[in-house]
């Protein structure tokens, strides 16, 4: 098997997102298929157990990687606290990636999940990572986002 890469489903126009729709990255799959990875779509928000569509999630305090150490805080639009989901979700995703040596992901910019660079913290876009995406980062795997790849 060539070399594996995991990828937010939704890049890949699954329509796993929150809402029920997709966020399909042509420019992504360019990339996937010029370089011959054996792609492994992953949603660490449905591998949670979490329903599509659901509600809208966003840190209140920190990011993931602070969530990882146990200082962040995350809620839904219901207010419910869903740091365990989330990290649920990335431990799953983090043994997926293990289970297939993929030593590098690529992932949906600004999700609370799959962010590599930003996310939103009570509405606002700022830096910080998603759950999952600092949590594989932190073993070692390489992050990157459609941003990447992205020809603009
Ligand atoms: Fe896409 Fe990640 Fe959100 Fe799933 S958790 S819908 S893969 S951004």
């Amino acid at each position: 098997m060539s070399e594996t890469v995991l990828v937010s489903a939704c890049l890949l126009g699954l329509k796993t997102r929150y809402d029920g729709e997709h966020n399909l990255s042509r420019t992504t799959l360019d990339h996937l298929q010029a370089c011959g990875l054996t792609v492994i779509p992953i949603c660490p928000e449905q591998l949670a157990g979490l329903p599509t569509p659901r509600c809208k999630t966003w840190f209140t305090e920190g990011d993931g990687q602070t969530v990882i150490v146990g200082t962040g805080m995350m809620t839904d639009e219901t207010g419910a606290e869903m740091m365990e989901y989330f990290l649920s979700g990335a431990r799953s995703c983090l043994q997926i990636a293990l289970l297939n040596k993929s030593e590098k992901a690529i992932l949906k910019q600004n999700s609370p999940s799959c962010g590599t660079k930003t996310v939103y913290r009570s509405g606002k876009k700022v830096s910080g990572m998603g759950v999952t995406a600092a949590l594989l980062q932190e073993h070692g795997i390489k992050v990157f986002s459609e941003d990447d790849f992205s020809s603009g």
